[in-house]
């Protein structure tokens, strides 16, 4: 019987394929006492566990197939530097020797320690370091408990619908790399969410995946037929004759589409009524400027900045930042516009919405430019760095999750002290570096009138201006039904926006979700958005939208549906548009 599970969509792509169920991070641990004369028995299996985990992760290093973004590397790295370091092992050889434990239950016990250590830290940053504890504590667990390896072994099944579809509760980067070259056509996991290391590569990799879809290693079967559909969120176990014959045309449907899709790279962002607009791309690691290049965007509306800071045991130096900001600014075609660290609440990567809600609320905390304005000198090296950088082409710079002018004037002050400073030490610098605001928060929305006079430019951040708006953790899938970009609260913030940004004569972009998601783009279109900045991979979709647009049409039809109080009609309005 056929069986539908639900989860979150975090990269696209419609993939059939066979499930093959892996173990990942959550292993049954059994923990007893040896006999004396066994604890060196037990080191000894812990040694090898250890040594072998240290080897599968080089062997991974190395099959980094050529053009994989340098930054996935960094990943192993991480992990191959935390088995590197004696305290775990110390900790585990300890806790064998002195309390007679098994070698399983040692390494647990360490782990909990190590972990809890992380969670006492203030830092954000360092509290992100627990995800990869216990990713690498899992890897020699599962060798100790001879449980399956991380990865099924290479699979000699025939191309095509036979291909593995990887379930398991969570999935570290650096099985996504090797997934990615073992004939892999999705994955899907129990926990995270859209904004989790493992999801951001996928997307970066071209791999469809689906995310918390619970109890799924539970309800289905090894070696059982699966559907995933990566931009629906959806899975369909034991599919029927009908179902698989409707999801082989999507496949083809997609891929005639893709073809005809890439034929407009070149042309004009121009609507049928003559407005230009402006389509650019998110990106997450350096390399993928490439892949922004490929789809003909006009620039970068949100180079992500954090992926230089995870998953590594320093804190990058100005020198190291400042050759990573400069080879991406070089690289891009047009203007990027790069934001400063957001780190903090959702960046703590991957487990976040299995932890569940902790208890000092961390998407309300210290994050992103708060963090930045009470770590000056973090803030520091990562402006003069961005300084620097802006020699090598068209650079603004962004600042997230502004909640008033104040910050964003602090901001300001120090970026200019950071410039006055470096033109002393003789560096080169772009004559004029554009400094913006995030609009994330609601009440940077409503403030937006005042805030604009201050920025040269504001970027809506959808996924979190949805998020406090509507008071639901992004990466918490148990509310994830909940969010919901038609909102009026939601659309008369963006409305709000676009019209300060314009009676200001700033320019608006939106660099959230919202601006990828082909379903909103009318809306958006009608909204009087001009600028949008998106996954590569949606940005020729967006354009055909654009295209065959007549947008002074859609404002009108987009201002009567917004004037409608009666929701249903209002909602029933706006799916008309994409109806035309
Ligand atoms: C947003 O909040 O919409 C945004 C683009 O930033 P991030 O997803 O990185 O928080
Ligand atoms: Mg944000």
């Amino acid at each position: 019987m056929s069986l539908w599970l639900h989860g979150i969509g975090v990269a696209r792509g419609i993939a059939i394929g066979r499930v093959s169920k892996i173990s990942g991070t959550d292993l049954e641990v059994r923990e007893y006492f040896v006999e004396p004369d066994e604890v060196e028995s037990e080191i000894a299996r812990y040694t090898h566990a250890h040594e072998e985990a240290k080897e599968q992760l080089r062997e991974v290093r190395a099959q980094i197939p050529a053009g994989t973004p340098q930054d996935i590397a960094a990943f192993i790295d991480t992990h191959l530097l935390m088995l590197d370091d004696h305290s775990l092992s110390e900790a585990v050889m300890g806790r064998i020797r002195d309390d007679r434990l098994n070698a399983e239950g040692a390494l647990r016990q360490a782990r909990d320690a190590l972990m809890a250590v992380f969670e006492q830290m203030d830092d954000p940053y360092l509290r992100t370091r627990q995800n990869d504890v216990e990713h690498v504590v899992a890897r020699v667990l599962r060798i100790l408990l001879q449980s399956e390896r991380a990865l099924p072994e290479p699979d000699d099944s025939p191309p095509g619908e036979e291909a593995r579809i990887v379930v398991a509760d969570d999935i570290t980067p650096a099985d996504i790399i090797l997934l990615s070259q073992q004939k892999t056509a999705a994955f899907v996991t129990e926990y995270g969410g859209p904004l989790s290391h493992t999801a951001i590569l996928a997307r970066s990799l071209h791999l469809p995946a689906v995310v918390g879809v619970h109890n799924a290693r539970r309800l289905l079967r090894d070696g059982e037929q699966l559907v995933v559909d990566g931009a629906a969120g959806h899975i369909l176990a034991s599919p029927d004759a009908a179902a698989l014959t409707r999801f082989r045309h999507r496949i083809a449907r997609d891929q005639r589409y893709q073809r005809r899709l890439e034929r407009l790279k070149d042309e004009p962002a121009v609507s049928r009524d003559g407005t230009k607009i402006r389509l650019l791309a998110n990106i997450e690691l350096s390399e993928d400027a490439a892949e922004a290049a490929r789809v003909g965007a006009e620039g970068v509306g949100l180079y992500r900045t954090e992926f230089l800071f995870m998953n590594r045991a320093e804190l990058p130096t100005e020198e190291e930042q400042y050759t990573a900001y400069a080879r991406v600014v070089a690289a891009v075609t047009g203007t990027i516009t790069i934001r400063t660290l957001d780190l903090g609440a959702d960046k703590q990567v991957d487990s976040g919405a299995r932890s569940g809600p902790t208890p000092n609320n961390p998407a309300l905390g210290l994050r992103a430019i708060r963090l930045c304005l009470r770590e000056p000198e973090l803030f520091r090296t990562q402006i003069r760095a961005l300084l620097r950088a802006s020699a090598h082409g068209r650079m603004q710079i962004m600042l997230p999750m502004i909640s008033n002018t104040l910050e964003f004037r602090q901001a300001r002050r120090l970026i200019e002290s950071c410039r006055t400073e470096l033109a002393a030490e003789g560096h080169a610098m772009a004559e004029s570096i554009p400094v913006g605001a995030m609009i994330e928060v609601p009440a940077a929305a409503i403030a937006a009138p005042w805030l604009a006079r201050t920025c040269d430019f504001f970027s809506i951040g959808t996924n979190d201006l949805i998020q406090y708006t509507l008071a639901i953790d992004r990466v918490d899938d148990e509310v994830n039904y909940l969010y919901d970009p038609l909102h009026p609260a939601v659309l008369a913030l963006i409305q709000q926006t676009i019209a300060a940004g314009a009676q200001a004569g700033i320019p608006v972009a939106m660099c959230g979700e919202m601006a990828g998601d082909v379903r909103y783009t009318r809306l958006l279109l009608g909204l009087g958005l001009t600028e949008f900045s998106m996954h590569p991979s949606s940005l020729l979709e967006v354009k055909r939208i654009v295209m065959d647009a007549d947008i002074a049409g859609l404002r009108a039809r987009v201002d009567r549906a917004l004037a409608s109080t009666e929701l249903a009609e209002q909602r029933s309005r706006l799916a008309e548009l994409d109806a035309q």
